[in-house]
């Protein structure tokens, strides 16, 4: 099985968080280049980094979860206008906190599959 490189991040722990995200959608995901830093932090992070690879065939299936993560983070920190009374409010908030008012989602959910009637 031919595995290209996916991503490459300056943590362990960023790393592991996103193998796991890899992981858990049932994609063979292979991290390498942990033992280059040992815990301890000796080594300056900048000289710490961590690969994550794919089998070929997979690497669609990645971005696409990897687009979706930080559309998630994206609308975590981007902020919502009350269309009722102007308060600022996060972006993954589904209410107006000031007024209660239905908020526009930020973030456009995908089209459904319509049921042939
Ligand atoms: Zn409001």
């Amino acid at each position: 099985m031919k595995r290209v490189r996916f991503s490459v991040h300056r943590t362990v722990g960023e790393a592991r968080l996103l193998a796991g995200l890899l992981a858990g959608s049932d994609l063979s995901v292979e991290v390498r280049g942990e033992s280059l830093s040992p815990l301890g932090g000796e080594i300056p992070s900048t000289e710490t980094w961590v690969e994550l690879w794919l089998p070929e065939e997979e690497v669609g299936r990645g971005r696409e979860l990897m687009a979706e993560l930080e559309a998630d983070q994206e609308a975590s920190t981007r902020t919502v206008e009350c269309p009722r009374c102007q308060e600022e409010n996060p972006g993954n908030f589904e209410l107006c906190w000031s007024c209660g008012v239905d908020l526009p989602s930020p973030v456009k959910t995908r089209p459904r599959l319509k049921a042939v009637p």
